[in-house]
């Protein structure tokens, strides 16, 4: 189905990387690399959905000031859980996910983050993005985190053809050398905050201009 084979892809990462270096690490990244902790990827990623960048690192670091491990985020109040990750999107609902998140973790899991997709999957707002980014990230398991960034530009740039995050994580997985498996996320995240935007894509100039067939692009500057 595509013409990306494994020198094209190769030169896809060598692009993606140089652009990387040019720009802030995300907050997710900074967090990896900054504690190397299962369980701050996983409140981080939580604390990430529908919020800026920019915020989700001021919240999601509060937040960790005041709960660095699973118990002592079951310890506080949802109200104060709130208070910390304010103005995340539908901070209201996420405390009441993290208090429950730490509580399970607590009482189930030995107080630790489990290493496996369908643990993740059964606690409280955890769906496949957050489930992957954690087994990737947190614990070095290389899984392929489909979030919009990344679905968009695979389909732009005829890596997949697909309509559904799921369906682009599979069809990934079958295009993608398995070392590039974790970090394929930050790569187009970043690519996709300061290039490859929703709307309207910043192809003048792009680095990926002379690879990319801007598939279902109608609009761009
Ligand atoms: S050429 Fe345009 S559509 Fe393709 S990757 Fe660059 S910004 Fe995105």
């Amino acid at each position: 189905m595509t013409e990306w084979d494994r020198s094209r892809i190769r030169e896809l990462e060598r692009r993606l990387r140089a652009f990387r270096d040019t720009c802030r690490a995300t907050t997710l990244a900074e967090v990896q690399h900054a504690t190397r902790s299962p369980f701050h990827v996983l409140v981080s990623c939580i604390v990430s959905l529908r919020t800026k960048d920019a915020v989700t690192r001021e919240a999601s670091g509060r937040l960790l000031a005041m709960a660095p491990d699973p118990a002592a985020l079951a310890a506080l109040e949802e109200d104060a859980i709130a208070r910390a990750i304010y103005p995340a999107g539908f901070y209201n609902t996420k405390a009441r996910q993290l208090r429950r998140i730490g509580a399970i973790l607590a009482a189930e899991h030995g107080g630790a983050v489990p290493a496996d997709r369908e643990a993740l999957l059964a606690l409280p707002g955890v769906g496949r993005k957050t489930a992957n980014l954690v087994l990737g990230l947190g614990f070095g398991i290389p899984a392929i985190c489909v979030d919009t960034h990344v679905h968009r530009i695979s389909n732009r740039l005829g890596l997949v053809a697909t309509r559904t995050p799921e369906a682009t994580e599979r069809a990934l997985e079958a295009v993608l050398p398995r070392d590039l498996w974790i970090d394929i996320n930050d790569l187009l995240v970043t690519f996709g905050q300061n290039r490859c935007h929703p709307t309207s894509p910043r192809c003048s100039g792009c680095p990926l201009d002379d690879l990319c067939p801007r598939r279902g692009v109608t609009r761009f500057r």
